[in-house]
């Protein structure tokens, strides 16, 4: 439990802040966040007994449609409890400020089995069991579009890095990037990407849990810039049919507990790579076609994964190959050490950044305490859309899920995930994914499109 002066601390950064409402957010099943605000009054107290909610909140689907999961619904509640480390005064709406939040049972006073930030935690300790400490970014893309009556259209028609998109851009990013780094959050690279309208703002790694809080907080702070700005960003994975897909690469490195090495690096090894990042990479490949239902969870990721577009369609890793599922990102010079990560790219921001990384991560450690290899015949050094399909199937480099229901299923079959999850979290989780795909499958793409274009 989090001590009284961590508490006061808190008190005394709103209040200094003239912050009058304080958010207290989560990240649902969904990958929506949702939350409810205390008023500064209230906030002394509620630190510590945290806001009553409902435990359907994590039944509800993306379109609001309340599953039935037992030990959720209208009789019980949960707790949202912030953890006063993610306490952040937005500079966008300079009278609140948000915490994020564990979801506690209201009977128990533990964690609630059905809490997502938990599931991330409870990986992140059987790592640490091991005498790893993970660290991560999320990398994500969006796009900068108006409403133009019923439609939506991108700010601009600018080319894949090219400095003209930059301008029509310009204000919104900057004030972005103001207010990350006011909230704490280093900022790497920009860059326009290849579809209209579309950005890329990278930013640091930070330990696993503080970086899936950073994804939440990210989103927050573009979406609110960019609305008001007369802006939506859309998160979606793929928002306009006809360009480039939003991909959420997440970059993932293994240090030691005191954080000061990284044990992915070895300088003799392929590729720069220890051992432990080879297992790592064959874990994940392992239990790769059963992540997709955790990293790209809603029917538009499907739009989305298809080949030839960058965001990996393919069960295989490569050196710098932005076409298979995990790239090998080569080193910065001079920094090797610092920047040797490995790169997982079929997820998007329709994810819960929780249960994405979590997944991700657990998969990886399965590969270094069964200490698998991966398979070479996997290790795919070209674009694969080139190559022979059916070179590709001898080799094991299938296509990834085309469909939600065989990325649900190949989840439901794996021996790892799940179980982790716990039996409340995967039946939950599961019935909203069953949900997403039972009310859009009966649905056209503009529909589909419609309602996934402002959700994350
Ligand atoms: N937009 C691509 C995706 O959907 C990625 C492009 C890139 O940054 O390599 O993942
Ligand atoms: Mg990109």
């Amino acid at each position: 439990m989090v001590n009284n002066e961590a508490h006061a601390e808190i008190l005394r950064r709103a209040t200094d802040a003239g912050a009058h409402l304080i958010s207290f957010l989560w990240c649902d099943n969904g990958g929506i966040i949702r939350g409810k605000a205390t008023h500064i009054d209230g906030l002394q107290s509620r630190l510590r007994t945290g806001i009553g909610t409902t435990t359907a909140m994590q039944a509800m689907s993306d379109m609001d449609q309340l599953q039935v999961v037992s030990g959720t619904g209208p009789a019980g509640e949960f707790r949202l409890v912030p953890d006063p480390s993610t306490f952040t005064h937005l500079p966008y709406a300079p009278k609140r400020a948000l915490m994020l939040c564990d979801l506690i049972a209201a009977d128990t006073r533990a964690p609630w089995q059905a809490c997502p930030r938990d599931f991330l935690k409870r990986v992140l300790a059987q790592a640490q069991d091991i005498g790893l400490s993970f660290q991560a970014s999320m990398e994500p893309e969006w796009y900068l579009a108006y409403q133009d009556g019923d439609d939506y259209r991108p700010i601009d028609q600018s080319l894949d890095n090219s400095s003209l998109g930059m301008t029509p851009a310009q204000e919104v990013i900057d004030e972005i990037i103001e207010a990350l780094v006011a909230q704490g959050i280093g900022i790497e690279q920009y860059h326009t990407e290849l579809g209209h309208g579309q950005q890329e703002l990278s930013i640091t790694h930070a330990p696993a849990l503080r970086a899936a809080d950073n994804h939440l907080i990210y989103r927050e702070t573009v979406r609110n810039i960019a609305y008001k700005h007369g802006l939506i960003a859309s998160f979606a994975p793929k928002p306009f049919p006809d360009q480039a897909g939003n991909g959420l690469h997440i970059h993932i490195s293994a240090w030691d507990a005191a954080a000061q090495t990284n044990l992915f690096y070895d300088p003799a090894g392929d590729q720069s790579l220890s051992k432990a990042a080879w297992h790592f990479i064959a874990g994940v490949m392992a239990h790769l076609p059963a992540l997709i239902a955790l990293t790209c969870p809603s029917m538009n990721s499907y739009r989305r994964l298809s080949p030839g577009s960058w965001s990996t369609a393919y069960a295989c890793y490569g050196p710098d190959n932005r076409e298979a599922a995990l790239r090998i990102p080569s080193p910065f010079w001079g920094a090797e050490m610092a920047s040797t990560n490995l790169e997982f790219r079929p997820a998007d921001s329709s994810s819960n950044p929780y249960i994405a990384l979590g997944g991700v991560i657990l998969a990886g450690i399965d590969g270094i305490r069964r200490q698998l290899a991966p398979r070479p015949e996997q290790r795919i050094d070209t674009d694969p859309t080139l190559l022979n399909p059916q070179d590709l199937a001898e080799r094991g480099v299938h296509r990834l899920p085309r469909a939600l229901p065989d990325a649900i299923r190949a989840l439901e079959n794996d021996p790892l995930l799940l179980p982790a999850m716990g039996d409340l979290l995967a039946r939950s989780y599961l019935a909203i994914r069953r949900a997403d795909w039972q009310h859009f499958s009966q649905r056209d793409a503009a529909y589909e499109i419609k309602h996934h274009f402002h959700k994350w």
